[in-house]
């Protein structure tokens, strides 16, 4: 089975980033062959910042390794080394209708915020689909807000197969129930771009400065708190298990629990959690090199891969005229 997805260079990697979708493929490629790559085409819609594009690029694929990933284990890569993503998209791109795109609740969301509505955004998903079909992508792990557009892919692949012959895997999203979208610290979707995520390599100041400015209500100490749409609450679940859940759940709807406290406790949980990953992460800084040797050997290894979609969704639509 092959697992496939990818995380966009347009910040820093957060809370949502990392349970939603980086620990889960980490746990993929025990049992699958796993496909990751660092979506830098894709944040050219929202980031025109030459210099931190490829800052951040770095910086994504050192958090991936630091966190985990093995690139001897899976396949592991930039985008846009392998630019043969957009012959494909293209081609896709004529089975692809304007209805189709229109109803991209991602596209409203993020010019709803200010970003601008360039037609990169607005094709965003045909870009998406080609990643997802160029492998033969089984399985898409994600978070909810990707959910649409792995099923635009799935209709994008489904009318190519019908029009030209079966040529793509039909891919399915792959969404965990209890976290499919956790909520930054004002309460929306935590975002790299919305200005409200906690990020996983934080500095220590500005982490528990983030974690105490987690958006919380005004019940009064003496009473219980609310559960639902408490970020606070849903936040420091991340890191429990049911048991651990079950008992903050008494916590707070025991009368007397000050949201003060808990996001003490929370900052020092987070910070002990990564903090042997912010070992491994320091080394792969001290050893920038490596790791774009990684990055290039991984695109080697996953250019055979398109090769193969590639050729044969362009023999399909009658582009090799020659014979
Ligand atoms: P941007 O704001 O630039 O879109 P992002 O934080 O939404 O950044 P993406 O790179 O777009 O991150 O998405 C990477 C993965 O993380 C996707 O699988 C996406 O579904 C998941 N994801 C992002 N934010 C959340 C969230 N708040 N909850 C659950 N999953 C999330
Ligand atoms: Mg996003």
């Amino acid at each position: 089975m092959r697992v496939l997805s990818g995380i966009q260079p347009s910040g820093n990697l957060h809370l949502g980033n990392y349970f939603a979708m980086i620990k889960r493929m980490i746990d993929y490629q025990e049992s699958s062959e796993l496909f990751c790559f660092i979506a830098n085409y894709h944040a050219l819609t929202s980031v025109n910042d030459p210099g931190l594009l490829r800052q951040k690029t770095l910086d994504a694929a050192m958090d991936f390794l630091a966190l985990g990933l093995d690139p001897k284990k899976s396949y592991f890569w930039v985008q846009s080394d392998l630019s043969e993503v957009h012959e494909l998209s293209w081609l896709l791109s004529n089975v692809t209708s304007m209805g189709l795109l229109e109803r991209s609740h991602a596209y409203k969301d993020k010019t709803a915020k200010g970003i601008v509505a360039t037609h990169g955004l607005f094709a965003y998903p045909v870009l998406m689909a080609a990643d997802i079909l160029l492998y033969g992508s089984n399985k898409v792990p994600v978070g909810k807000d990707q959910k649409q557009h792995v099923e635009i892919a799935r209709d994008i692949a489904t009318r190519f197969n019908y029009t030209f012959g079966e040529t793509f895997v039909i891919p399915e999203a792959d969404i965990e129930i209890d976290i499919a979208t956790i909520p930054g610290i004002d309460g929306q979707k935590m975002s790299k771009s919305y200005g409200n995520a906690i990020e996983i390599f934080s500095e220590e100041k500005a982490l528990r400065q983030r974690v105490m400015s987690i958006k919380t209500d005004s019940t009064p100490v003496d009473e219980p708190k609310p559960i639902k749409d408490n970020p606070l609450f849903e936040i420091y679940s991340l890191f429990l298990d049911e048991t651990g859940r079950e008992t903050l759940k008494e916590r707070f709807e025991t009368p007397g629990l000050r949201y003060g406290d808990i996001k003490k406790e929370l900052f020092g949980i987070i910070w002990e959690y990564f903090a042997p990953y912010r070992e491994k992460r320091a080394e792969y800084v001290r050893n920038e090199a490596d790791v774009v040797d990684i990055l290039r050997m991984g695109a080697n290894k996953t250019r055979e891969v398109a090769q193969e979609y590639l050729t044969k969704a362009r023999n399909n639509v009658g582009l090799n005229y020659t014979n």
